[in-house]
């Protein structure tokens, strides 16, 4: 390099930059982009984006308090600043997130790569001699770099990548405490996000951002409120839904929100077609929405995941393996508090004693309750079937099949092993005598599989595919699947 003997002021070369790339209303701010490590002199202006939480650091120098902010320039340049201990007392409750400040002066060093998200690849330690003035807001410095996918590309995200998400709230939850495995207590929201490529998914969001957020939706009286994430965890938890982010947005002032608005009252509201990537993890999905369907792979993520101890119902469609029929006896009382649900106990003097009515009869009934494996094209899972299915699936009661103990030799119950079905079921989270949690399964409501419906429903799909409103993957994974291309990822 020819200038690497030139002995130069460095303060004149940045000048002369700085007449190049300066604003004409700032003149002595540096762009974040043109910042070197050997920088001591230096302005720069810049909307506070991230304002982390403060931490402890602790090691065998000595132990302090840091944090963790991230400023935006007008040039839609991030970087991130660091503050120590005594820094922290001095700015941190000054620095306000979203607001505008002018930093001049602290340390500039390489940023870690593994954890840096900005931009630049410096970072910024704000030290005793820097100082920082709040300036009125512009509107030339953007609220936050954001870095959109479009929801029908998240099918394609891996597990554990972050992303940033903007779309239309077309529904969300109250806020609902979520007791973990090991007692500890968070708060969660869960809002379902649609953009124009027709595709919704789950957000949750977490403690103080979920009753934020909460609350600004409650205030919204419109039907086409946007919410734009930056840094949203991508995860395979019930297909694909997004956790937590750094910051959320509600309306925010760009131009892909009017985009959006404009896009969602074409559709008419709730209208628009639209296929969803997560599978909804509340009790409202619904045995006749073709879209709510989710798959018993489903139940067993549940299971993994330790964040759940609330029951979580899923759609799917499988089949019966071979079927072994069962009953119990039951109390023969029609009302309340039994409703012939209630076990009874056979007596010495072969009477019926049942302990929820506290009463003996002559008499019970037979109802039918057995365990079987349900299978489909993702896993099998072990199911409680209750009487109500049982007759659906046998067209008998349990009382007649008793009378006649013809459960062995009936085609009846032979034609039902490997019958195929659309099944909602539940899981539940249980704890035994031992105080060990346990899952329990149990089918809630099963309907026979309508053919017609469900080839018009695949063609459909299909059909959202060829006017790219969805992208293949969702269709290989969510349908094809299914029928059986599930080596596709
Ligand atoms: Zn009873």
């Amino acid at each position: 390099m020819a200038s690497r003997c030139k002995i130069v002021n460095p303060y004149v070369v940045k000048q002369n930059k700085l007449n190049i790339q300066h604003n004409n209303n700032d003149p002595f701010i540096t762009p974040i982009l043109k910042l070197k490590t050997l920088d001591t002199n230096f302005s720069i202006k810049g909307r506070i984006t991230k304002k982390g939480n403060i931490g402890e650091w602790l090691n065998q120098n000595g132990s302090g308090r840091v944090t963790s902010l991230t400023i935006l320039d007008v040039a839609n340049t991030d970087m991130s600043i660091t503050m120590f201990s005594e820094t922290i007392n001095k700015w941190y409750s000054f620095l306000e997130l979203g607001q505008i400040y002018i930093i001049t002066n602290g340390s500039l060093r390489e940023a870690n790569p593994k954890y840096n998200k900005c931009i630049s690849n410096l970072q910024l330690i704000i030290e005793k001699n820097t100082t920082i003035s709040k300036c009125p807001d512009s509107n030339n410095i953007p609220i936050q770099r954001f870095q959109f996918v479009k929801i029908n590309r998240l099918e394609n995200k891996n597990d554990g990548s972050y992303v940033d998400v903007i779309g239309i709230v077309q529904e969300f939850d109250n806020v609902l405490p979520v007791t973990s495995k090991y007692g500890k207590t968070f708060e969660k929201c869960n809002l379902n996000l649609i953009d124009d490529t027709g595709t919704s998914i789950c957000l949750t969001l977490w403690n103080d951002s979920a009753n934020n957020t909460n609350a600004q939706l409650k205030l919204q009286n419109n039907n086409n409120t946007v919410v734009a994430v930056k840094h949203s965890k991508v995860t395979d938890f019930c297909g694909k839904t997004l956790s937590g982010a750094v910051n959320t947005y509600i309306n925010p002032k760009i131009s892909e929100t009017t985009d959006l608005q404009r896009w969602w009252l074409s559709q008419g509201p709730r209208k628009a077609p639209f296929i969803s990537l997560s599978h909804t993890t509340n009790n409202n999905v619904d045995i006749n929405n073709f879209f709510h369907r989710g798959n018993i792979n489903d139940i067993m993520q549940y299971k993994q995941n330790t964040n759940n101890n609330k029951t979580f119902d899923v759609i799917f469609k499988g089949y019966f393996s071979k079927i072994i029929p069962a009953w119990f006896l039951a109390c023969p009382n029609k009302k309340r508090p039994c409703f012939q649900l209630c076990k009874v106990k056979q007596t010495l003097d072969k009477s019926y004693y049942c302990d929820k009515c506290h009463l003996t009869y002559n008499t019970c009934v037979h109802k039918w309750l057995f365990s079987n494996i349900i299978r489909d094209n993702t896993s099998s899972t072990r199911v409680t079937i209750f009487d109500k299915q049982a007759q659906q699936l046998f067209n008998r009661t349990a009382e007649i099949t008793f009378a006649r103990g013809d459960e062995k030799t009936h085609p009846k119950f032979r034609n039902a092993n490997n019958t195929e079905w659309i099944f909602k079921c539940r899981v539940k989270q249980k704890k035994n005598a031992k105080d060990k949690y346990y899952f329990q399964t149990h089918i809630v409501e099963m309907k026979p599989v309508d053919y017609k419906y469900e080839s018009i429903m695949i063609s459909i799909v299909m059909g959202l595919y060829k006017k790219e409103i969805i992208n293949i993957q969702t269709i290989i994974r969510g349908y094809l699947q299914r029928l059986k291309y599930n080596t596709i990822k």
